[in-house]
């Protein structure tokens, strides 16, 4: 914040309009360096004279706010994105999928979201955020059990997670994050979008329903404007993770005002699922139940159940909203529209 008119700098003095001595400081225009009219200024002899006539009527000062211009957004080199793009034996959750996807399907989903491994810890996970302009803007490490694919946490209690840039000790790098996996949706042909929370999340469903494009946000504030821009022109579906459902339906009745076309499914709320559920954990818990060879006794009739039975029983019994979102699913990949009346 500066003024435009102050007093000249130094100790250069001029006659005093009032007392005619050599003890005027006189206003200077910082925008031309000139000095304003004589009339303008102040004289030093402060108890005898006390001349002062500060700057008015045009030459009235206004304050001005210096507006810095915001820095430029970094990115990181593709070259970066490359390198990473390797040791996948030692990288946790790629060996957690393959305890449950063939190695063609999840070669595929390593090359679509560009997945990485860091070296940072080991079995750390790269997830590279790509824009839709094909820069790269952040690379987010994380930490897997290679065999819950749960986050893997320290003694304190934290889950491992660290970005390339800190990694890389950049320390001037300007961060402007946006939605993982958004250098897909140039690609898309459906027009519609499915955002998640998670990461791991987005690659596990896509991995489940290749179909649709995932997308993730990365955290549960980032199911804002700024992060969503890009899909305005989308059809989007967002699948919170349980219990954030009514944060993200606010948030999407904001964002429908000013045009997207976005809603919200609310089937996990009505699950028996814990906090913080997300949609691939249900999946992957129902492929788990399918691969299951535990022989299943039903309690009142002591009849063995079938592996369909058991599932059938799973979703009838605890989790009820579970078997209409499979139908939802399985109806609306021949009719893109179904799924938009189903998803609140
Ligand atoms: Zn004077």
């Amino acid at each position: 914040m500066h003024y435009r008119y102050t007093f000249e700098k130094g100790s250069k003095k001029h006659q005093c309009p009032q007392c005619s001595r050599k003890t005027l400081v006189r206003y200077v225009d910082n925008e031309t360096s000139e000095y304003l009219p004589m009339e303008f200024g102040r004289c030093d002899r402060e108890k005898s004279c006390r001349y002062w006539k500060k700057p008015n009527g045009k030459y009235t000062n206004t304050i001005k706010i210096e507006v810095t211009p915001p820095a430029p957004i970094s990115f990181h080199p593709l070259e970066l994105v490359k390198h990473s793009g390797r040791n996948f034996k030692h990288n946790n959750l790629i060996q957690f999928l393959k305890t449950y996807f063939d190695d063609d399907k999840i070669k595929k989903v390593i090359l679509k979201y560009l997945i990485g491994t860091s070296k940072l810890w080991n079995g750390a996970t790269v997830f590279w955020q790509i824009d839709n302009k094909q820069k790269v803007r952040h690379g987010k490490i994380m930490l897997y059990n290679p065999h819950t694919g749960k986050r893997s946490k320290n003694r304190d209690g934290k889950a491992y997670i660290s970005s390339v840039r800190s990694a890389l000790k950049q320390h001037n790098f300007n961060l402007q994050q946006c939605l993982f996996g958004l250098h897909l949706i140039n690609e898309i042909e459906t027009q519609i979008v499915a955002v998640v929370e998670g990461e791991k999340t987005a690659v596990i469903m896509s991995l489940f329903k290749p179909e649709y494009v995932w997308l993730a946000t990365g955290s549960k504030q980032a199911f804002k404007y700024e992060m969503l821009k890009p899909l305005r022109k989308f059809k989007v579906i967002a699948f919170p993770d349980k219990s954030e459902y009514s944060d993200w339906q606010d948030k999407a009745l904001e964002l429908k005002k000013i045009g997207f076309d976005i809603s919200i499914s609310n089937y996990l709320e009505d699950t028996i699922y814990s906090d913080g559920t997300d949609l691939a954990d249900v999946y992957i818990d129902l492929l788990t139940l399918k691969k299951d060879s535990i022989e299943v006794r039903e309690s009142h009739t002591g009849m063995i159940l079938t592996k369909e039975e058991q599932i059938a029983n799973k979703l009838l019994n605890i989790n009820p909203s579970l078997g209409k979102l499979i139908s939802i699913f399985e109806l609306t990949d021949c009719n893109n529209n179904l799924i938009r009346e189903k998803a609140s």
